[in-house]
């Protein structure tokens, strides 16, 4: 599903240049649940982004679903972006003025879905996610734990080949974050690939697979025995 080589980055800040990413490789199957591990400015939100096709590596290869994502105009890689990949972030961006049903519905919009469709197809992730009675409310009326659930049938509902997530549990208490972490697993269980950035240990070990970033290089890439989050919830 993602296949990458020797990818770099740096971040160029005025004469100086700050290099993040220093050579990754690894390779995410289809139905994998992976976490990127890290502390904090070890670059793991810099390759989630590049995996997500929100920003460019200096050099190296990337295939997403064996389409090798190089050299495409903008316009391009927003058609792919919008066709292969969801994204889940730590602060939900979610558009405040919009109800839950909206927020969902509105990248179906941007994939010329059409309006009956959209909402039949926003209402059924909403309930995916257990928020159908909560459609019509606008997100500050939501916690924040069910604010990010809408996020992730937003991100799900436009059926992604994968769903990235950057630290989604990072601005939820720890009950909040295991509910969080039980929907995704259910989402995974159903086949889905998902990447997720955390400096959770707890959280990572809810995942299939731990990838350990250290000074811009995979330190460690371990298959675990996930923790089921379910029994915390
Ligand atoms: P993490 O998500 O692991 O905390 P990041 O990928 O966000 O790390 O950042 C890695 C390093 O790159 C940090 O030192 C950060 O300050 C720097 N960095 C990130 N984004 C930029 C940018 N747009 N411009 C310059 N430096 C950046
Ligand atoms: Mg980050």
């Amino acid at each position: 599903m993602i296949e990458i080589k020797d990818l770099h980055k740096s971040y160029k800040m005025g004469s100086n240049s700050l290099h993040v990413l220093k050579g990754i490789n690894f390779t995410v199957d289809e139905g994998e649940l992976v976490a990127i591990m890290g502390s904090s400015g070890s670059g793991k939100s810099t390759l989630l982004n590049i995996l997500g096709m929100l920003d460019v590596a200096d050099s190296g290869e990337y295939n997403l679903d064996n389409v090798p994502i190089k050299n495409m105009n903008e316009t391009k890689a927003a058609q792919y972006r919008n066709k292969f990949l969801g994204f889940v972030f730590q602060s939900f961006n979610l558009i405040n003025y919009k109800t839950a049903l909206e927020n969902v519905a509105l990248p179906l919009y941007y994939q010329r879905v059409g309006r009956k469709e959209r909402q039949e197809k926003a209402l059924k992730y909403l309930d995916q996610v257990g928020l159908k009675e909560w459609a019509e409310h606008l997100p500050n009326e939501l916690s924040g734990g069910q604010k990010q659930r809408v996020a992730i049938a937003r991100a799900m509902a436009a059926e992604p080949k994968v769903l990235l997530a950057d630290e989604p549990t990072g601005a939820l208490d720890s009950t909040t974050s295991y509910e969080v972490m039980d929907l995704i697993q259910k989402i995974n269980d159903q086949g889905n690939t998902i990447l997720i950035v955390t400096h959770e240990q707890d959280i990572a070990n809810m995942c299939k697979r731990i990838v350990h970033l250290k000074d811009g290089v995979i330190i460690e890439d371990k298959k675990i025995k996930q923790v089921r989050a379910q029994q915390y919830v």
